[in-house]
């Protein structure tokens, strides 16, 4: 068996497949683990990923199951360790990004990590420190209406130094413009003068490609999934269509939608546009003691032959704050998240075995709900969302699912993804 070189910990189950993608494309066989397993890794990969549900938990919760999961990488032997976040650095006012980032570097002995979020294919771009997502700054886009991790702050800099008593500092773009040696030298000046994570600036793949080598032996590497592109070749591996096959589809078709974010929005609304099967969740029937997840599946129950069909609580900023301001934000997502995984495991039940989920925090429960604790990945559908391969309890010969982050997708995925998987 292969040992695994590149052990990775994300934190949440989207930005784990986006990571694992990243990899995939670059020539890595990638295993994905949902939580630290129980067991040593028992099949081939160079790079193994850990998904946690980390994001917005309390801080200190989010290091303890951080730290698990590195001794279980370390335990099975790789060489670098890579904290993944989101490529809009989602983080709420206490962390978790800079608290894991501290906890990881004490663990590991080590006294300089780099972040950056960078991920170009998908619009995020990193320049002077500050994130752009698409032609916007992070704090003018839709993430400032976030339902967990209102992003209000575009300056990276600013925002990490506002999540640790490490020093931060910056690589600007002028420096990586120059290549590695550059960067590396850039890293030993930021060290002499006492910094200890410093954002990286990337507003390209080939900035991120410049990065790649610097990053040789460094022991832990702190990123979204972009800098992912640049490291393979740190392990002799090159790209190949070997590392994303996947057994054939098979099976009927669904989607389960808990993301409320604007791509998300968009792509509902392009399916059902499209004249296929949609069925809307309403948080406060859920909330008021309906069995609405019962409702759901005696719906799907008369549309699931005929093709894809797709359940959803995705609603307009303003829809989910009445809603949140009625329940809360915490409890009103918490219950979404339930109704929608119970509904997801309802209809792998009836013989759905093409699964896209949408949204970030859904998708953890989604999965946990099913019981996938590991899932190859494949082929990339859209940037950042692949086809997986799973075994569940309920699907014992296996199933595809996708995991897709609010934000990614192109408006049609949803009809594209199947597609897609059928070729
Ligand atoms: P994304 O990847 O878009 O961030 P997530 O699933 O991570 O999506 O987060 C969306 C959160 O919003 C979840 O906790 C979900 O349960 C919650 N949510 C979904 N629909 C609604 C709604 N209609 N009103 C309020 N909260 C919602």
């Amino acid at each position: 068996m292969t040992r695994a070189r590149l052990g990775c910990i994300a934190d949440d189950f989207t930005g784990a497949t986006d990571l694992a993608n990243n990899l995939v494309r670059a020539g890595m066989r990638v295993v994905q683990a949902m939580g630290v397993p129980q067991a040593p890794l028992d099949t081939d990969a160079d790079a193994v990923v850990v998904a946690l549900k980390s994001r917005t938990i309390p801080a200190q919760d989010a290091i303890a199951e951080s730290l698990q999961a590195l001794a279980w990488l370390q335990a099975q032997g790789v060489e670098q360790i890579y904290f993944k976040y989101c490529s809009t650095f989602d983080s709420t006012a206490q962390g978790n990004i800079g608290p894991v980032t501290d906890a990881l570097m004490a663990a590991l002995g080590t006294d300089f990590t780099i972040a950056t979020p960078a991920f170009p294919d998908n619009h995020r771009t990193v320049f002077k420190g500050y994130l752009f997502v698409g032609d916007e700054l992070l704090n003018e886009s839709g993430m400032k209406n976030h339902p967990l991790t209102p992003m209000t702050d575009a300056n990276l800099v600013r925002v990490l130094q506002a999540q640790t008593p490490s020093r931060v500092g910056l690589i600007d773009h002028r420096v990586v413009a120059q290549g590695d040696a550059a960067i590396r030298a850039r890293i030993d000046a930021l060290k002499a003068e006492g910094v200890r994570m410093a954002v990286v600036d990337a507003v390209s793949n080939a900035d991120l490609m410049r990065l790649g080598p610097a990053l040789k032996g460094m022991p832990l590497v702190t990123a979204g999934s972009g800098v992912a592109i640049g490291l393979p070749g740190n392990f002799d591996v090159v790209p190949g269509e070997d590392a994303a096959r996947l057994p054939a589809p098979q099976g009927l078709q669904a989607i389960v939608s808990g993301s409320c974010s604007v791509a998300t929005n968009q792509q509902v609304m392009d399916f059902i546009q499209s004249g296929k099967p949609a069925l809307a969740i309403d948080p406060l029937r859920v909330a008021a003691g309906k069995d609405v997840t019962a409702e759901a599946l005696a719906w799907a129950d008369t549309h699931l032959a005929q093709g894809p069909v797709l359940v959803y609580s995705t609603a307009e900023p303003s829809a989910v704050r009445a809603v949140q301001a009625k329940l809360g934000s915490a409890q009103a997502g918490a219950m979404l998240e339930d109704t929608i995984a119970a509904i997801a495991r309802g209809l792998v039940q009836r013989g759905v075995r093409q699964l896209i989920v949408a949204g970030g925090e859904t998708s953890g429960a989604c999965v946990q709900a099913l019981g996938i604790t590991q899932m190859r990945i494949g082929a990339q559908i859209d940037p950042g969302v692949p086809w997986c391969h799973a075994v569940a309890p309920d699907a014992p010969e296996g199933m595809h699912v996708t995991l897709k982050s609010g934000n990614f997708g192109s408006r049609d995925f949803f009809t594209k993804a199947f597609a897609h998987g059928a070729t």
